[in-house]
């Protein structure tokens, strides 16, 4: 069978896209292969640090990004039983980096802003309605079956992105393993409505305690109030379909009662967290990137954050293989790189984030890990290290010389 197409990305999320588009400005033919019939809308993503922003510019992305959400640079931490605020900001950046703030934009809204600009591309395709079901590859290709509706046909194509989550079908077709743990919690995501002059209120906040922790950030100012995201974690026990009732019971010892009762619900989703990686991102033309390879809980948004980095250096590597330009090396090269950086990095920092916001029930403990954000707050030389973190888990290109 001869291939249609160079590369077939498996899964339309932000990574999927990302890639595709990458592949498509480089003149890569290109199928996505998308299981849902539509981008997904599920609370998820809102925030992606501003060491992101750079990757964004360099696929001329960042400026329709931009438009569609907001950035900002604020943040703080409450801490529920002493009712302290602390607050630091990407400010401390200026004059270091070139783009200084974190983008907030849904990510719905972001994967719509890639799919737009996909559209232009006359050398991809995405195809809704097909789920992938099997995956075989030989020394020249890689055949993937699909289901759509009640046919199934397969598919060619000399490479393959697996970009379809943490539930990942190629993942599991490639027998790459998904190492790790799932937490026991249950994280919840919300999109309110509440009243944005709230004094002391960040644009993002870590609201740290051992029942009412959460993160708070703004996603956008459409409507009289702006949309919110308010995440927080319940056990895992309680009905998921009830969440909704306790919701006002957390945003009245959060907020007070008043904001509690002005506030309305928009969407919530129940997930489950955790922390686990493929045992490789690579298996012959077999590729994984974004949560295919790694998932994470959301706490400290490393989650898209991580998908992105693997898309800018993934992109640009296969590109550059499909196109005679570097040698199949580059791609172990992103496998052991990528997988580095989550294992070594990202996830321990997100498991140190939720415990501290979720988990920390020792006050002399808790006094002690928050005087890092205390420093930060007066000490911008200082809060610019602690900032840079996200940086550092960027790959640079891997065509470099
Ligand atoms: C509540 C919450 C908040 C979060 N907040 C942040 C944040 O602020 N910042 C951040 O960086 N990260 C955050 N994350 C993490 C982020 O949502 C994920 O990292 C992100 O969704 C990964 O994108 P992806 O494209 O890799 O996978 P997905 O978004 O899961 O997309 C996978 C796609 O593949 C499709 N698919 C699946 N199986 C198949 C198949 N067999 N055939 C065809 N298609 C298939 C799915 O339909 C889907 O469209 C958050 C996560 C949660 C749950």
């Amino acid at each position: 069978m001869s291939a249609e197409q160079q590369v077939i990305v498996v899964g339309a999320g932000p990574t999927g896209l990302l890639n595709a588009l990458g592949l498509a400005q480089q003149g890569v033919v290109v199928t996505i292969l998308e299981r849902a019939s539509a981008l997904q809308s599920a609370p998820r993503a809102i925030v992606y640090h501003w060491a992101t922003l750079d990757g964004l510019a360099r696929l001329d992305l960042l400026d329709d990004a931009r438009s569609a959400g907001f950035l900002k640079q604020d943040y703080a931490y409450r801490v529920h039983r002493t009712g302290e605020v602390i607050e630091y900001g990407l400010s401390a950046l200026e004059g270091k980096v070139r783009y200084p703030h974190n983008l907030h934009l849904g990510q719905g809204a972001l994967a719509a802003v890639i799919l737009q600009r996909l559209e232009t591309f006359a050398n991809v395709r995405v195809l809704w309605g097909h789920e992938v079901t099997a995956v075989t590859q030989d020394d020249a290709g890689v055949d993937v079956t699909v289901r759509a509706g009640e046919q199934n046909r397969t598919l060619r194509a000399d490479w393959l992105i697996g970009a379809d989550g943490a539930g990942s079908r190629v993942r599991a077709e490639s027998a790459l393993g998904f190492d790790g743990m799932t937490w026991p919690e249950r994280f919840v995501a919300a999109n309110v409505r509440f009243p944005d002059d709230r004094p002391g209120w960040a644009q993002s906040t870590f609201y740290v305690d051992h029942v009412y922790g959460a993160i708070i950030a703004k996603i956008d100012e459409s409507g009289e109030h702006g949309l919110w995201r308010y995440s927080y974690m319940e056990d895992d026990a309680l009905p998921a379909g009830s969440a909704e009732e306790r919701l006002p019971e957390f945003l009245a010892n959060v907020f007070g009662k008043e904001i509690a009762q002005q506030t309305e619900l928009v969407a919530m989703s129940p997930y489950r967290m955790h922390q686990r990686s493929a045992a490789s991102y690579r298996a012959g033309r077999v590729l994984l990137a974004g949560d295919a390879a790694h998932a994470t809980n959301p706490t400290g948004g490393l989650g898209l954050t991580m998908g992105l980095f693997d898309s800018y250096v993934l992109q640009e590597a296969l590109g550059a293989v499909v196109q005679g330009r570097a040698g199949e090396s580059v791609l172990d090269g992103y496998a052991q790189m990528r997988r580095r950086a989550f294992l070594d990095h990202a996830s321990p920092r997100a498991s140190a984030n939720k415990r501290l916001l979720f988990h920390s029930t020792d006050p002399a403990k808790l006094d002690k890990d928050l005087e890092v954000f205390r420093r930060m707050s007066r000490d911008r030389e200082f809060a610019a290290e602690r900032l840079y973190f996200t940086k550092t888990l960027e790959t640079p290109s891997l065509l470099a010389d």
